[in-house]
């Protein structure tokens, strides 16, 4: 197949692409941070980015993967995507197809980062490994045996609803204390406020300048790395919650490694470490089980469009393309 791979991100709040090739040393990147709240807006902004890279690069794109947060089936609807609330029952793959006349794969945004981390990344020659994302939500996805696994329909993975504290926060789906309710980015920047609301936290509240409302679960690991008693304690309740899922997961799936990505996985050694720990007081049977090694994800934000189009790749052929290090432009 002649021609670039293109990688799609559709996230909460934007759009990325990057148009992956063999042996380019510089990949041309593209981003939208306007993403258009109708399916029909999506799909014409990703068309416009398209052909905005083949532009540039004079070029074309021979195929294109797009990784959308939300339940993505395996024909490429996404059947829901909590955080983009006018999606739904979304037909992306043919709509995209119909559109752009070429090969098109679908997937959950969680697989493509899986996939992306795979290659140079934190999963890299890894056999039975799991990547899960703590942002606004969280995300997860599969690799056992070697493979990506996608279950039943394609919707394994949704690890974030997984009820942990039936009596907890509600949630999106209508149900209570799933586990991205107590341990996503927004589940640490809402315990950031509540705290500086409260009175209990003032470095919080001078760093939120008045406006608590504006508190993240970053500020929580920017304090914490400062040296903050209160934003290091909330790190470290927090961090629980954390451990408790992916001990469920372990258990289940009994993974060598978990990478964990998504915007707070950023902080690094600053959450890494408290879940670790966390971790290692919960995890049962620890001197019969092997342990489990905990790893950042190296991609960062970029991830996503990495795994996007080596899967792509890997479903319609084409070249060996260049792997996650080089320059975007
Ligand atoms: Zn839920």
């Amino acid at each position: 197949m002649a021609g670039r791979l293109a990688g799609l991100d559709i996230g909460g709040t934007n759009i990325r692409a990057e148009a992956l090739g063999p042996g380019a040393a510089e990949r041309l990147g593209a981003r939208r941070s306007d993403r258009p709240d109708s399916m029909a807006g999506i799909v014409e902004a990703i068309c416009q980015m398209v052909r905005g890279m083949e532009e540039a690069l004079a070029e074309p794109v021979a195929a294109l993967g797009v990784g959308c947060a939300g339940l993505v089936d395996r024909s490429g609807v996404v059947v829901t995507s909590p955080n983009i609330p006018a999606i739904a029952d979304f037909p992306l793959h043919s709509m995209l197809t119909e559109r752009l006349q070429r090969p098109v794969v679908v997937e959950n945004d969680a697989t493509a980062a899986l996939r992306g981390e795979m290659e140079g990344g934190a999963a890299a020659g890894v056999a039975d490994g799991l990547l899960v994302t703590f942002g606004t939500g969280i995300g997860a996805a599969l690799l056992l045996d070697g493979k990506i696994r996608r279950g039943a329909h394609g919707l394994a993975g949704e690890a974030g609803h997984m009820i942990v504290a039936p009596d907890g926060p509600e949630c999106l789906c209508g149900r209570r204390g799933c586990w991205e309710q107590l341990a996503s980015g927004e589940a640490l920047g809402r315990a950031a406020r509540e705290a500086a609301g409260a009175g209990k936290a003032p470095a919080l509240r001078d760093r939120a300048a008045g406006r608590i409302e504006t508190l993240r679960g970053e500020h929580v690991g920017e304090l914490a790395t400062a040296g903050d008693p209160v934003a290091r304690r909330l790190l470290r309740e927090f961090s629980s919650w954390v451990a408790l899922g992916l001990n469920n997961l372990i258990l289940v799936l009994s993974p060598e490694v978990i990478v964990l990505g998504g915007g707070l996985s950023e902080l690094g050694e600053v959450f890494l470490a408290p879940v670790r720990d966390a971790l290692s007081e919960i995890f049962v049977e620890q001197d019969r089980r092997p342990s489990v090694e905990v790893r950042q994800a190296r991609h960062g934000d970029r991830a996503g469009v990495i795994g996007a189009a080596h899967l792509a790749r890997d479903t319609f052929g084409g070249p060996e393309l260049h792997g996650a290090s080089g320059r975007v432009r």
